[in-house]
């Protein structure tokens, strides 16, 4: 059972050597006496959130506290199909995607928390993106938080990524002016060519946020998806319109910081009456069946597009999850264990 342990806790950027490969032997059937289900993984995700989980946080730090254990497999979504089961509502066979190990097969204790696929004819991996964690984050923070209103100004930073992807063109379909900021000129061109996005700038060649957001929303913003936290935010505070809503989604610029960015502008939140929300994804999962439906169509129907970055193999999953801090990825991140 090859899989990716966790090396040491890291302090700042992390780094492959943070993480390393190791083999060791697995029974491939439910351990008498256990309710569980064996899973073979297929498609592992890679995602921001891990990056709080591979660190030992000081006492009083405001982030997670850390839940990988050094020596032990990495956990985070995945897809995978069930080897055996004692679980009576799995069987083996069955397509399923949750939480499990960065391993070739996994126990999976809670198999309640695992989902059913409902659409093996769209590709797997999809359950890693837009079908899966980061589509029901997008959805639930732009429908249920943001609520786009048609004709609103929306602006998505990281938006070429496996969020602001969904993010652009759920805010199209609700008839929203969508523009979107990334880091390389391949991501913006992606942004106005694939996702649909109305515009989009490169904010690392055009550092001046401000200038950029001037540019392409001169009449301000109504809702902005933020997924990286830190000086983008703040900018984007100055620029909101009055009733404005800042759906706080994730703040990768932070993760690796010793020390927080400290917002300056929050001020004008008052005068202008803006909400500014945070939420979990892990609180809308009840309304996942109704999404997967929703988004299934949306798929089919051709009206929302997938840009995925695969690698393949387990050796390749560290240098993927390092790449996200960097921007290495052009959209969902995710790695091919076995395709069956
Ligand atoms: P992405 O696929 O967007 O990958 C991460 C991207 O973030 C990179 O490609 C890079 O894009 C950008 N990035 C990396 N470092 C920085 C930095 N220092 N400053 C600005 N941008 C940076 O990831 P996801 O779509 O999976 O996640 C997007 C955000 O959503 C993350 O913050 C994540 O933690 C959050 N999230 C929150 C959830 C919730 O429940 N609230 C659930 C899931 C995700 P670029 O090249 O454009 O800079």
């Amino acid at each position: 059972n090859k899989k990716v342990v966790l090396r040491r806790h890291v302090t700042g950027f992390p780094s492959e050597e943070d993480m390393e490969i190791v083999v060791d032997t697995v029974e491939l059937r439910v351990p008498a006496g256990l309710t569980a289900v064996l899973m073979k993984n297929l498609y592992l995700s890679c995602d921001p959130w891990m990056r709080g989980r591979m660190s030992k946080y000081a006492e009083g730090d405001v982030r997670p506290a850390s839940e990988f254990v050094v020596g032990e497999a990495l956990l985070n979504y995945g897809v995978g199909k069930v080897v055996d089961s004692t679980h009576p509502e799995f069987k083996a066979g069955d397509l399923v995607w949750g939480m499990s190990g960065w391993e070739e097969y996994s126990l999976i204790t809670q198999p309640e928390s695992l989902m059913k696929i409902n659409h093996a004819e769209l590709p797997l991996s999809y359950y890693t993106g837009i079908l899966g964690m980061p589509g029901l984050t997008a959805y639930a923070g732009l429908m249920e938080v943001g609520r786009p209103k048609k004709g609103d100004f929306v602006f998505v930073s990281a938006a070429s990524g496996a969020v602001g992807q969904l993010v652009g063109q759920l805010a199209k379909i609700a008839g929203c002016y969508v523009v979107g900021s990334a880091g390389s000129d391949e991501k913006v061109s992606l942004l106005k060519t694939k996702f649909g996005y109305d515009d989009a700038f490169n904010y690392k060649s055009e550092p001046d946020l401000g200038a950029a957001l001037k540019r392409c929303l001169p009449d301000g913003i109504d809702i902005y998806f933020d997924n990286v936290g830190g000086e983008t935010l703040d900018v984007a505070l100055l620029h909101m319109r009055r009733g404005g809503r800042v759906v706080v989604c994730g703040m990768i610029s932070q993760y690796n910081l010793e020390e927080l960015y400290g917002v300056r502008n929050l001020f004008c939140i008052i005068p202008k009456a803006i909400r500014v929300e945070g939420f979990n994804v892990g609180g809308y999962f009840n309304m996942y069946a109704r999404f997967e439906e929703e988004m299934a169509g949306y798929i089919k129907d051709g009206k929302v597009s997938v840009v995925e970055d695969v690698v393949e193999g387990m050796e390749s999953a560290p240098a993927a999850l390092v790449g996200l801090f960097s921007g290495k990825n052009v959209g969902k991140q995710l790695v091919v264990i076995a395709r069956e």
